[in-house]
C-alpha cells in the first residue's frame, strides 16, 4: 500500500499549496494504480466488450487471412510466366476463382484464371494482374510485360496477423476496429477488468436541481451533468450522490457513503477559500491530503488525496478522492488534465498522453508566468494545411458556454507569459478526448 511519506519527498520540492500541473498530475500518476487484477476481470461477449479494458493480451489463434488470396479483381497466374524478355505476355484463362468459391485445379504455366478480391489464389499461382491493365482477347488475355511484377497483387496467409501472435495488448481499450479484429479472429468472448466504480456529488447550498424552482441566489446544478458525461465517456460505473448541502455532517456524510461505494470520490465546489476549512478537516480525519491547490487556470484549488472507510484512516476500504474547485470550466479543465488520467489507469487501461498540435495563434493572449493555463479555443486549419487557434472570448472559470462553444484547450505552459499574434501554443483537440 502506498503511504503519503515517499510523495511528500515529491511535493516537498514544490509548495503544496500551489503545485506546477506536471507535478500534480505526476503525483496523481502515482497514487492511481491499477486495482488487483484477478478479482476484477469479467468475461463479455464480444458486442459488450467496446470501450472496455482487455484484462489480457487476445493471442490469434488463427493466420488472418487464413489464405493466400487475391488483392484485386484480375487474374492470377504464376509470376514464373513475366520472365521471358518478351514486351507483352498472352495467357490462356482456365477459369474463375470467386470469393468463397475456389477455383479447382491448378493452371497450367501458360494459363492464368480470371479471379475476384478475396478469392483464394488457384494453385501455383502467386501473381494478380489487375483487369483494367489487361485486354481480352477470346479465350485469352494479354498485358504488357511491365504492368505487373512477380508476387504482386497477392495477400498472404497470416499478412494481417499471424497465429499464436498478439492480436491485441492487455489495457487496451476496445474500440471499434477491435472489435471487427477479435471477430475477424474468430473470438466470441473477452476478458475485461471491471468497470471501475466513480461516487460524485455537487456541494453548495446556492445549488438546486433541475425540475426545482430557482429562488433569488440560487442556481441550477451542472457540474453532476458534465461529471456524469465525461465519467461516462470513460465508460466507468457511476454512483451519483446529489447535492450536498455546505455543511461539515452533510460532507462527512456522503463522503462517506462515497468512499463505501466507489473506488474514486468527485466531489465539486466546496475547496475554494471560506468553504474549504471543512473539506480538509475531513480529509485529514477520513484519510489523507497530497495537495491542496494547483498553479493551474482555471482550476486553482484542487484537492488530492484518499479517504477510507473506516473509523480511522488506514482502516476499511479505500478510495481516492478529488475534491475540484466549483466552477463549471474548472470542473472540466481539471477532470481532463487531472482526473481522467487516473481514471483510465486505475481502470487498468495502458497510458494514452491526449494528442497536442501547433497551433499559431490569431491573437495575443495575456497571461502570467507561474501557472499552466487552459483556455478554450477555437482551432481552424487553413488552405495551407496550417492549423491557427483563436480564444472563445471571455475566459472566465463559470462560463461553461466556452466549453460548448470551443473545440481545444489551448493550453499555456507554466513558465510562459503573455503570448503575441502569430506566436505557437500547443492545443489539444477535443475530439478523441470528450
Ligand atoms: P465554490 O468552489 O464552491 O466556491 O464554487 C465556485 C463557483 O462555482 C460558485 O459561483 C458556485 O456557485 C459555482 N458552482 C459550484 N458548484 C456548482 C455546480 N454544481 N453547478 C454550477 N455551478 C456551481
Ligand atoms: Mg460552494
Amino acid at each position: 500500500m502506498t503511504t503519503l511519506k515517499p510523495l511528500s519527498g515529491c511535493v516537498a520540492q514544490y509548495d503544496p499549496n500551489a503545485l506546477p500541473v506536471e507535478a500534480a498530475q505526476e503525483i496523481v500518476r502515482q497514487w492511481a494504480m491499477p486495482r488487483g487484477q484477478a478479482q476484477q476481470v469479467e468475461r463479455v461477449a464480444l458486442f459488450d466488450a467496446l470501450n472496455r479494458v482487455l484484462a489480457a493480451d487476445v493471442v490469434s489463434p488463427i493466420d488472418v487471412p487464413a489464405f493466400d488470396n487475391s488483392a484485386m479483381d484480375g487474374y492470377a497466374f504464376s509470376g514464373a510466366a513475366l520472365s521471358s524478355a518478351a514486351q507483352s505476355c498472352t495467357l490462356a484463362v482456365a477459369g474463375a476463382a470467386l470469393a468463397g468459391r475456389p477455383f479447382e485445379g491448378r493452371p497450367a504455366p501458360s494459363e492464368c484464371v480470371r479471379i475476384m478480391t478475396g478469392a483464394l489464389m488457384p494453385e501455383g499461382c502467386d501473381t494478380v494482374v489487375p483487369q483494367e491493365l489487361v485486354t481480352r482477347e477470346g479465350d485469352a488475355i494479354r498485358f504488357p510485360a511491365d504492368a505487373v511484377r512477380a508476387g504482386q497483387n497477392r495477400r498472404l496467409s497470416g499478412e494481417d496477423l499471424a497465429r499464436g501472435k498478439p492480436a491485441l495488448r492487455a489495457g487496451r481499450i476496445v474500440r471499434a476496429s477491435d472489435l471487427g479484429l477479435l471477430a475477424s479472429l474468430g473470438i466470441a468472448e473477452v476478458d475485461v477488468q471491471k468497470r471501475l466504480v466513480v461516487a460524485f456529488f455537487s456541494t453548495g447550498d446556492e445549488l438546486r436541481s433541475v425540475g426545482e424552482p430557482l429562488t433569488p441566489g440560487t442556481l441550477y446544478d451542472s457540474n453532476r451533468y458534465t461529471l456524469f458525461a465525461m465519467l461516462r465517456r470513460l465508460n466507468v460505473e457511476t454512483v451519483d450522490l446529489g447535492i450536498v448541502r455546505d455543511d461539515r455532517a452533510s460532507l462527512e456524510k456522503a463522503l462517506r457513503e462515497a468512499t463505501v461505494a466507489a473506488d474514486v470520490v468527485i466531489s465539486s465546489g466546496g475547496v475554494s477559500v471560506g468553504d474549504a476549512d471543512f473539506t480538509r478537516e475531513l480529509m485529514n480525519s477520513l484519510g489523507d491530503i497530497a495537495f491542496w491547490k494547483i498553479a493551474m487556470r482555471p482550476g486553482r484549488p484542487l484537492a488530492f488525496g484518499r479517504l477510507w472507510s473506516g473509523p480511522r484512516a488506514g482502516t476499511g476500504k479505500l478510495a481516492l478522492f478529488f475534491g475540484l474547485p466549483g466552477n463549471p470550466v474548472a470542473v472540466m479543465a481539471t477532470f481532463y488534465f487531472i482526473v481522467r488520467e487516473a481514471l483510465l489507469a486505475m481502470s487498468g487501461a495502458a497510458r494514452q498522453a491526449p494528442i497536442v498540435i501547433r497551433a499559431r495563434c490569431s491573437e495575443p493572449i495575456r497571461k502570467r508566468a507561474g501557472r499552466t493555463e487552459f483556455q478554450r479555443g477555437i482551432a481552424t486549419r487553413d488552405q495551407a494545411g496550417q492549423w491557427t487557434v483563436a480564444t472563445t472570448g471571455p475566459q472566465g472559470s463559470g462560463v461553461l458556454s466556452s466549453m460548448s462553444e470551443a473545440n481545444c484547450f489551448i493550453v499555456l505552459e507554466h513558465d510562459r507569459a503573455d503570448i503575441d499574434a502569430g506566436d505557437e501554443v500547443n492545443i489539444v483537440p477535443f475530439d478523441g478526448l470528450i
